[in-house]
């Protein structure tokens, strides 16, 4: 197990070493772990490989089922990993990279990420997290006070009250989604008369009690799919999270949100909770944020806020009127590990109501007594790692301009790709950038005619070759590996609501260049041209449309 040992053997002395004692100066892994202090990006270009392998060839090198018998050498295993893992990963940092959320992340992330490793607080109870306690409970109040702007006062009364709760944070957008829900709920089905509240009584009890038929939750169509999940877990089935659907801007309407809550209502539904998308997954688009808090009132729902890609642009000034009517909902989703550039498994929700979250407080005996400060007891998970740490540390070093900064550039290189887009007469942008994610697809001049002038069952047929160009070449692209956009599914207006496959760009990352920006297309163009039978296929739909 340890290199100066001149075979890896099994003794209780070498086990004590790998918990004391770490390798020598010149091991394999010191090595590693210098080139990544000393430049992040030069480690990750030179030992991921740029050719992709297939998964199937992959999965060999991961197929023995067995705990190894022969203990391994820490420097051995150290290049296994390079060789069989490091080599074929995704480099979600490289500037070509901006198919999806996750991107770059700041340096000095991977040295204070030891610190919080070689720390191990568990942050579920105080008694083994002294100071990191008090410090995610700060976090949780900056990024409260980015959402609801409370004063001071608010803050010093409340941040580290034990029987108090800002919020909680979690691994990612879909616990904080479901923390957000679970809340709500229990808040809708809270204990009266001699009902002692679904938390303790269950939904069937619940229900009865209350008299309803059924629970339902509003989203746009939009919405993300960890909804369907909190609908499952809650008890609330994925049917009743309902659809509502959204206008030519992605944005849900308003009016369809009002009537499907009557209609809800005269069947005995209670739509306890309401959710905004700030930010979708598919097309960055922000639901009118006050209008649905005002229906929210109306209606007695919980307003929900699913920022969890676009809530880190409320740190810039110059774009944090995009989410106006966030200060009005009851909680907020916001992932850390999304455009506040922390590592994965970095969640937060907030709720604008200290006492939201008592409605799902628990207590044990050994830990998360009542009166105590400790975390879990408002958390769905239990035990967690130190991660505010690194939200901490990238508020202090980055800070809020320095945020503004990168959310700022983001946003205007959209805007910047948004328009070279539409500059090119064979590409057509389809969902404007109102942050930094948008949608297009390669359509030529003259193909994009016919498909205006055709008839229905045409321009169905046509829009079908299209979606199977576009999957041709965001596949290929993926494949040669120079650039990676993603691709997802939309049902544009101005194309009669017909399924249509685009590509999905999120510029996140600081290091993407606009030369980068014109190359994608460029390459997008000429891969189109490797597709000769479809390219055909859809010329000799466009001669019979315009015959
Ligand atoms: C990413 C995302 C989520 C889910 O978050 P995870 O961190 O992946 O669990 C939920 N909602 C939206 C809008 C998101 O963008």
């Amino acid at each position: 197990m340890v290199s100066e040992h001149k075979t890896a053997d099994v003794s209780f002395e070498s086990l004590l070493r790998i918990f004391t004692v770490p390798e020598g100066p010149d091991s394999t892994l010191t090595k590693i772990d210098e080139e990544l202090s000393r430049n992040l990006n030069k480690f990750l270009r030179e030992h991921i490989v740029a050719e992709e392998k297939p998964l199937r060839e992959i999965e060999k090198d991961f197929s023995n089922a067995a705990i190894p018998e022969q203990p391994e050498f820490v420097s051995d295993h150290t290049q296994h990993l390079l060789d069989t893992l490091v080599s074929h990963s995704v480099h979600t940092s490289a500037p070509s990279f901006i198919g999806h959320m996750t991107s770059a992340l700041p340096y000095f992330l991977m040295p204070l990420s030891k610190i919080m490793i070689a720390l191990n607080q568990n942050l579920v109870k105080i008694e083994t997290s002294k100071a990191f306690t008090p410090l995610e409970r700060q976090v949780l109040g900056m990024l409260h006070r980015l959402i609801y702007h409370r004063d001071d006062a608010f803050y010093s009364q409340w941040m580290h009250s034990a029987n108090h709760s800002l919020g909680a944070f979690c691994s990612g957008g879909t616990i904080a989604n479901i923390t957000a829900l679970w809340v709500a709920r229990n808040n809708a089905l809270r204990a009266t008369g001699d009902f002692k509240g679904v938390e303790k009584e269950g939904l069937f009890k619940a229900m009865k009690h209350y008299g309803y038929e059924g629970l339902a939750v509003l989203v746009s169509e939009r919405g993300h799919y960890s909804l369907k999940k909190a609908a499952d877990v809650l008890g609330i089935g994925q049917e009743g999270l309902v659809a509502i659907k959204t206008g030519s801007d992605n944005r849900i309407c308003p009016k369809a949100l009002k009537q499907k809550i009557t209609e809800l209502k005269a069947q005995n539904i209670k739509p306890f909770a309401v959710i905004g998308v700030a930010g979708t997954t598919e097309t960055g688009s922000i639901d009118p944020l006050e209008e649905m808090a005002q229906i929210c009132a109306e209606e007695d729902c919980h307003f929900h806020i699913d920022a969890a890609w676009g809530g880190a642009t409320l740190m810039s000034n110059n774009y944090r009127h995009l989410l106006q009517g966030v200060e009005l909902a009851d909680s907020v989703t916001i992932d850390a590990h999304k455009q506040l550039y922390i590592p994965m498994g970095a969640g937060m929700v907030l709720f604008k109501n200290p006492d939201a979250m008592k409605s799902i407080e628990h207590h044990a005996q050994y830990i998360l007594r009542k009166g105590s400060k400790d975390l879990g007891s408002h958390t769905l998970e239990g035990s967690r790692s130190g991660m505010a740490m690194l939200v901490y540390a990238a508020m202090h070093i980055i800070s809020r301009p320095g945020y503004e900064l990168l959310i700022d550039q983001s946003i205007e290189k959209a805007k910047y790709f948004a328009s070279l887009i539409t500059q090119q007469d064979d590409f057509e942008l389809v969902s404007e950038p109102e942050l930094c994610l948008l949608t297009y697809r390669y359509i030529p001049a003259h193909v994009r005619q016919s498909l205006e002038q055709a008839n229905a069952k045409q321009k169905a047929e046509l829009n079908e070759l299209l979606n199977d160009l576009t999957k041709f070449i965001q596949k290929r692209q993926r494949e040669t590996g120079k650039s990676f956009v993603s691709r997802t599914r939309l049902n544009p207006n101005q194309w009669d609501r017909l399924n249509t496959i685009v590509f999905r760009v999120v510029l996140a990352n600081p290091l993407t260049g606009r030369d980068i920006l014109s190359t994608v297309l460029e390459e997008q163009r000429e891969i189109a041209q490797t597709a000769p039978n479809l390219m055909a296929r859809i010329e000799k739909l466009v001669k019979q449309i315009n015959a």
